[in-house]
């Protein structure tokens, strides 16, 4: 399939909505590429471990989403990474799709939109200059380098505490800096927490500067409830404050959008171009691994029946 000009189904990011869409499409016998910005894997690689995705017991992340690929693989469906699509038009048969590069165009009869969801950034002074320097979104892929190190997580949901929950085996003291009066995370990440003396989560508290000059060097903070400031010295930033869709090609394309942002889609994945369709969380589900793939499998039906002409 791979460097195919003209296929049934294109499906745009490699998370589990794209990767599970991908294989339903091909074991309806569709044509298929799938194109990916970056690695395959999406935000899953991202998660330390993942414990709630049926029959997986407790895995990591990447391990996980490598599962995904190889089962892919197996369909000999090849994913076409570090392939950002940029453009997409509506055409007479269906759809042209544009690479980065402008090189490559790929007409497709249907399209599912898996592209996901980004960080959302804390917009204070000292972010974007220390950005790669002590200042991380990502403690899979930067939080090794702080072997010993202090470090604060920013927002105490899910992905927050995840990650506090690695720095801890890893690093000398952890702080979870959480702007509301209580922290968001799940039950099951409470007893994890509660067991590392190493956290010490500070609630009800905004980080209004990231400190330092060639690196990270500390926090400042004000307590919300008292006005109370404080510099609090670390070495590493990471900041979980929730996710922002990526819908540049569906603005692009006009589809409706929720308030926030995400793509309206009905009970089977449809957006409001028919042709195209979207899956995972750039829908605004339930952000879950297994949610994203179950809604890439009922996408990938629905293209199916959208290019047989059955619905
Ligand atoms: C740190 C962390 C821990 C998590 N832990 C868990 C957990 O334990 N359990 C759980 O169930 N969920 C967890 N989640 C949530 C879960 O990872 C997401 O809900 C899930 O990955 C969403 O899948 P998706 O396929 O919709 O989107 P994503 O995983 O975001 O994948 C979208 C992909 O599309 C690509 N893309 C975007 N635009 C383009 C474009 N124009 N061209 C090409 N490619 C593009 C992106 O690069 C990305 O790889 C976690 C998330 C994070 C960040």
């Amino acid at each position: 399939m791979a460097g195919e000009k003209e296929v049934d189904v294109v499906i745009i990011g490699a998370g589990p909505a794209g990767i599970t869409a991908a294989l339903y499409a091909k074991r309806k016998a569709l044509s298929v590429r799938i194109f990916e910005s970056k690695a395959a894997g999406g935000q899953t690689a991202d998660a330390i471990w993942v414990e709630n995705y049926t029959g997986m017991k407790k895995i990591e992340g990447i391990k996980l989403m490598q599962k995904m690929q190889e089962h892919l693989k197996d369909f000999d469906v090849e994913i076409d990474e570090a392939a950002e699509i940029t453009g997409i038009k509506k055409t007479e048969t269906g759809f042209e799709i544009d690479m980065e590069n402008g090189e490559e165009k790929i007409a497709a009869k249907a399209v599912i939109l898996c592209t996901g969801s980004k960080y959302k950034m804390l917009n204070v002074p000292g972010e974007k200059e220390l950005y790669g320097k002590g200042l991380s979104y990502c403690a899979t892929c930067e939080g090794p380098g702080f072997k010993d190190k202090v470090v604060a997580v920013v927002g105490g949901g899910n992905s927050g505490a995840n990650a506090a929950i690695f720095f801890a085996d890893i690093c000398s003291k952890v702080y979870i800096v959480e702007f509301g009066e209580k922290a968001a995370y799940d039950s099951v990440y409470e007893k994890a927490l509660k067991a590392q003396s190493k956290i010490e989560i500070i609630l009800n508290t905004q980080v209004t500067v990231i400190e330092g000059k060639e690196k990270v060097e500390g926090i400042k903070t004000k307590n919300r409830a008292t006005g109370e400031e404080k510099v609090v010295p670390v070495n590493g930033v990471f900041i979980y404050i929730g996710m922002q869709p990526r819908n540049d090609l569906a603005k692009q394309l006009g589809l409706e959008l929720t308030e926030k942002g995400f793509i309206k889609v009905d009970t089977d994945n449809r957006t409001s171009l028919p042709g195209m369709f979207a899956a995972g969380d750039i829908t605004g589900e339930l952000a879950q691994t297994i949610v994203a793939a179950g809604s890439g499998a009922k996408a990938a039906v629905s293209a199916f029946e959208f290019i047989k002409g059955l619905k």
